[in-house]
C-alpha cells in the first residue's frame, strides 16, 4: 500500500518539472528559446537548432524524412523523429528516448547533445535550469572540485586550463580523472597557492600525468615529503616554475589572471598565492589559505578585490575574511572548499555569520561546484542540492535581478514569459508548512517545499511569492 503511494509520489515528482519553464544556458549564456527544454520519461529533452546554431553550427531540416543535421567543425550529426537510432559522423548511436518534434522544434535527449559534441550538460533542479557546456567555451568557468578537507579549483577559457591547488595526496588520482573527463590534459598553469599538503598533495600525480605547461609557485619551502614529491615531478617533467609578483597577469583564453597578493611569511597559510580571475565584467577571487594579515595588507595596497565569486580563504577559517575584507570583496556568492565533519571545525560560525546574506555554496554539502559566466552575470550549480544553502528569505534582498546570484529565481522570471506555457501560470505550486504564499519555483519555496496545485493554494489562503510567482 505504501509503495504504492510512494511510486505514485515519484511519477508525480518525474511530471512536475515539465509544468515549468526550464532555463537553458549555454557555456554561461541564456539562450532564448521558443520552446524551452522539457523533461519527458525523467529524460530532458532539448531544443536541438538553438544549441547547436548557439555553438556556431549550421542545422538543416529534411521536411520529407524528418531528419535534422547539425554541423560543427568536423562533427556532424543526424536524428530523425520519433527514432532511436541517431548518427553523429556516419557512426550510429542509439538513444535512450527518440528525439521529438515538439511545437514545430526537434527535440533531443540532453545526452545526446553531451555525447556528439563532448559537452556536458547539466541539470540543476533547483533553477530548473539546463546549463550546456562545452569543451573549447569562449567564456569562463570555474569549477570548485570537491576534494574534502583540501583545495582545487580548475578555470577553463577557450581550450586553455589553470588548476589551483591539487588537493590531498590521496586526490591526486581522482583529480586527474576529473580533468581528464573534462578535456583538461593539458594544462597551461597549475598553480601551488602554498605549500601545504591539503593545496599540493595530489599535484605530482597532476604533473607526472597529465601535460603542464608551468608551474606556479610561491617563495616558500618546507621540508614535507609532500613538497619533495612535488619539485622531483617538475623536475622529471622538466616544467619551468614561476614564482609570481603581485601584480603579475597570466592569460587563460579570454579570461586574465592577476596575482593579488604573493608575500613571504613565517606562516606558511599567508605565503599563499592570491589570484584573481576577471572575464568581461565579472570576477572570481581565490584567497588560497591566506589569513588576514594578507587581506590587510591587500586591502592598504589599494588592490581592488572586488570580485562576484569568493573563494573564502582557509576553508572558512575564522583567522581569515575580515569583516573590512569581505566589503571590499563585495561578493554575489561565496564558495567554501572544506570536508564534511572535518576535525577543524571549518567553515568556522563566526565565518558563517559575516556571509548571511551572501549565497553560500560549500564543497561539503553541495560536492564539486561549477560556476559560470557570460561576461555579465556569474551563475553556479552544483553536484548536490543547494536547497539547503539558500540563505532564508529574509536575508535575500528584495532589490529586483542583481547579478550573479545563482540560487535567486528572479533572475529567472524572464523565462517564464519565453516559455509560453499559459501565461507561466503552472498549474502545479510549492508551498512550505509555514509558509504564507505559495511559489512556482521549489527553489523559492525552500527545502520544506511541497507541491500542490494552485487551486488548493488559493484555497488555503496563500497569496502569490512576490519574487516567483508574479
Ligand atoms: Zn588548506
Ligand atoms: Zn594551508
Amino acid at each position: 500500500m505504501k509503495k504504492k503511494l510512494l511510486s505514485a509520489l515519484l511519477a508525480l515528482a518525474m511530471l512536475l518539472p515539465s509544468a515549468f519553464a526550464v532555463d537553458l544556458y549555454v557555456d554561461g549564456s541564456e539562450l532564448q528559446t521558443d520552446v524551452p527544454p522539457t523533461i519527458l520519461s525523467g529524460r530532458t529533452l532539448v531544443p536541438l537548432r538553438a544549441i547547436f546554431e548557439a555553438l556556431d553550427a549550421d542545422v538543416s531540416w529534411n521536411g520529407a524524412t524528418q531528419t535534422a543535421t547539425a554541423a560543427k567543425a568536423g562533427t556532424t550529426v543526424q536524428v530523425s523523429i520519433d527514432n532511436t537510432t541517431a548518427y553523429v559522423n556516419g557512426q550510429k548511436q542509439i538513444l535512450d528516448v527518440p528525439a521529438k518534434l515538439i511545437d514545430g522544434r526537434t527535440m533531443v535527449p540532453a545526452r545526446f547533445v553531451s555525447e556528439s559534441l563532448d559537452a556536458r550538460v547539466l541539470w540543476d533542479v533547483n533553477t530548473q535550469s539546463v546549463y550546456v557546456i562545452t569543451p573549447d567555451h569562449e567564456s569562463l568557468v570555474v569549477e570548485y572540485l570537491d576534494v574534502g578537507q583540501a583545495d582545487s579549483m580548475l578555470l577553463s577559457s577557450d581550450g586553455e586550463y589553470m588548476l589551483i591547488d591539487a588537493g590531498n595526496n590521496a586526490d591526486g588520482d581522482d583529480i586527474v580523472r576529473y580533468l581528464r573527463e573534462v578535456g583538461a590534459d593539458e594544462l597551461k598553469y597549475v598553480v601551488g597557492t602554498h605549500p601545504h599538503a591539503d593545496h599540493i598533495g595530489g599535484m605530482d600525480d597532476v604533473i607526472l600525468d597529465l601535460d603542464v605547461e608551468n608551474v606556479l609557485l610561491p617563495r616558500a619551502t618546507t621540508t614535507t615529503q609532500t613538497y619533495a614529491d612535488v619539485l622531483d615531478a617538475i623536475e622529471t617533467k622538466n616544467v619551468p616554475v614561476t614564482v609570481p609578483v603581485k601584480g603579475q597577469t597570466f592569460q587563460l583564453g579570454d579570461a586574465t589572471v592577476s596575482v593579488v597578493a604573493a608575500q613571504q611569511a613565517d606562516d606558511l597559510n599567508n605565503t599563499s598565492i592570491v589570484l584573481r580571475a576577471t572575464y568581461e565584467n565579472t570576477s572570481f577571487l581565490f584567497m588560497g589559505d591566506a589569513e588576514t594579515a594578507v587581506e590587510n595588507a591587500i586591502l592598504s595596497s589599494g588592490t581592488n578585490v572586488q570580485s562576484d565569486v569568493l573563494k573564502v580563504g582557509h576553508h572558512g577559517s575564522s583567522t581569515s575574511t575580515s569583516t573590512a575584507f569581505l566589503a571590499a570583496v563585495s561578493p554575489d556568492a561565496a564558495v567554501i572548499s572544506c570536508g564534511a565533519g572535518n576535525s577543524y571545525g571549518h567553515p568556522s560560525a563566526a565565518t558563517l555569520n559575516k556571509l548571511t546574506g551572501i549565497p553560500v555554496w560549500r564543497t561539503d554539502l553541495n560536492g564539486t561546484i561549477i560556476a559560470m559566466t557570460d561576461g555579465q552575470t556569474c551563475r553556479l550549480t552544483a553536484d548536490k542540492g543547494t536547497a539547503a544553502l539558500k540563505p532564508p528569505a529574509t536575508t535575500t534582498p528584495s532589490t529586483p535581478s542583481t547579478p550573479s546570484t545563482p540560487s535567486k529565481p528572479s533572475t529567472h522570471s524572464t523565462s517564464v514569459d519565453a516559455g509560453g506555457q499559459d501565461d507561466g501560470i503552472p498549474s502545479t505550486v510549492y508551498i512550505t508548512p509555514t509558509g504564507k504564499r505559495y511559489h512556482y519555483k521549489a527553489s523559492c519555496a525552500g527545502k520544506n517545499a511541497t507541491p500542490t496545485t494552485l487551486s488548493n493554494a488559493k484555497s488555503r489562503g496563500l497569496t502569490p511569492c512576490q519574487k516567483c510567482a508574479q
